[in-house]
């Protein structure tokens, strides 16, 4: 366990954070030193570093650490994380993981073993320093009344360490299909989920975000749609959906994930697709490390290196207005061989890999694509803001800085929940090893 004190009130001083946090002190600087005072579990007090302790308080010197909100993580799959020893992508590319995952459920998720490889992925994320996390859930039938009744045990189950929401996904055909499209909507409206479902370069693009955003509608149910995954200039459910969203009024919350076909279009066609989103609302999270696993890679046809990083236009968006966020999507499946729901690592590969490292004056701001702007996209209770008044849900560094941060994997950091240190030991793979067999 990290040294910490475990008890009592304490002050936490000397903390650099990104200039948000300490309303009226904006001194045009990208961070600022404070001091935290925490005390029964939130946090008491925020004034400029270097004031009076108080008598009865325990010292935590930062000494220029980082401190951040715990991180929300707002597009995951915690079904289909960790098959990847017994369900490998045989080539890397999204049709072989599409193909791949599909096998793998349709004979071996079970809810025992979505139960513990969702339980798995969700104390990889608690130990990184999560708080807020949404998944989407395989619901093509029979599998939704499998996991979605799992995933309510597991939200319950989590409560008040993970806030958990969950949004189904199937293929367009199904969105397309009314009887289909009903049973998952009902599925999900009887479990407090969010609807979706996954569309890319479908002839009926239109029609299906039609029919999916008026079964939303009437049953009152937020949306969250995987858009446009691929580097097919053509494929337009980003578009239909924001023309739909803006025809029909939709009043639910709508968030497009991936909408990586956007960097692929001309430039005047993005534009006036961002202008679409910007009108109606719609809010966009970027997967910087699957899109790039996975986007402009054909290696089974010889030897290529891949020309495109994968990801949508995300810095044209924000600047749009369009409200961004960035997540982890895959967890060493099919779709990302690699990931381990780590927002640290989200920020550090999506600043290099979108290019929001600079002006350095404003990358900062990125910070909230993992903390409060995201918990804001998602309607989370968890807020990802250090305020008074709210639970000390703090990660802190010993990095000081950007060029401190994002070097190192930050393995050495305190995460504190309630005002408390917990145990950042990650669980080891070899528990699951019976499940891959
Ligand atoms: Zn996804």
């Amino acid at each position: 366990m990290p040294s910490f004190p475990q008890s009592g009130t304490v002050l936490l001083r000397n903390a650099t954070v990104p200039t948000s946090v300490l309303a009226g002190t904006d001194s045009g600087e990208a961070l600022q030193r404070i001091d935290i005072l925490i005390d029964g579990g939130e946090v008491a007090g925020i004034h400029p570093a270097g004031g009076a302790v108080p008598a009865d308080a325990a010292v935590h010197d930062m000494d220029g650490g980082l401190a951040l909100p715990a991180f929300v993580d707002l597009h995951t799959h915690l079904d289909k994380g960790h098959i990847w020893p017994r369900k490998a992508n045989p080539d890397g590319t999204w049709m072989g993981a599409l193909l791949a995952t599909q096998a793998d459920r349709e004979t071996r998720w079970a809810a025992a073993d979505v139960e513990r490889r969702m339980d798995f992925a969700l104390r990889c994320a608690w130990a990184h320093g999560t708080a807020a996390v949404r998944t989407h859930l395989d619901s093509a039938p029979p599998q939704h009344a499998i996991t979605w009744e799992l995933f309510e045990r597991m939200r319950e189950r989590w409560a008040g360490r993970i806030e958990l929401q969950a949004v189904s996904i199937v293929g367009p055909d199904e969105l397309l299909d009314p009887g289909s499209l009903d049973a998952v909507a009902t599925q999900v409206k009887a479990s407090g989920g969010i609807l979706g479902g996954a569309v890319l370069s479908h002839p009926q693009t239109r029609t299906i975000m039609r029919r999916t955003v008026e079964k939303a509608g009437e049953l009152g149910l937020d949306l969250d749609l995987h858009c446009d995954e691929t580097g097919d200039p053509q494929s337009s459910a980003l578009r239909d959906l924001a023309d739909v969203v803006i025809e029909t009024g939709f009043k639910g919350r709508v968030l497009a994930g991936h909408c990586c076909a956007l960097a692929m279009q001309d430039e005047r066609v993005a534009m006036a697709t961002i202008e679409r989103v910007a009108e109606a609302g719609i809010a966009v999270v970027s997967l910087p490390i699957c899109n790039m696993y996975l986007q402009d890679r054909s290696n089974g046809g010889g030897v290529r290196t891949p020309r495109w990083r994968g990801v949508t236009l995300l810095n044209e968006l924000k600047a749009a207005g369009v409200p961004v966020a960035i997540a982890s999507d895959n967890t060493r499946d099919p779709f990302y061989a690699y990931g381990d729901l780590d927002c640290v690592e989200v920020f550090r590969e999506g600043a290099r890999i979108i290019h929001f490292d600079h002006p350095q004056a404003s990358a900062w701001e990125w910070a909230r694509a993992v903390g409060a702007e995201a918990a804001v996209i998602g309607g989370f209770g968890y807020e990802g803001e250090i305020a008074v008044g709210v639970p000390a849900d703090l990660v802190l560094f010993r990095a000081r800085g950007w060029t401190e941060l994002l070097p190192r994997p930050q393995s050495d950091r305190i995460v504190l929940r309630g005002g408390r240190a917990i145990d950042t030991t990650l669980p080891d793979y070899r528990e699951l090893d019976d499940l891959m067999e």
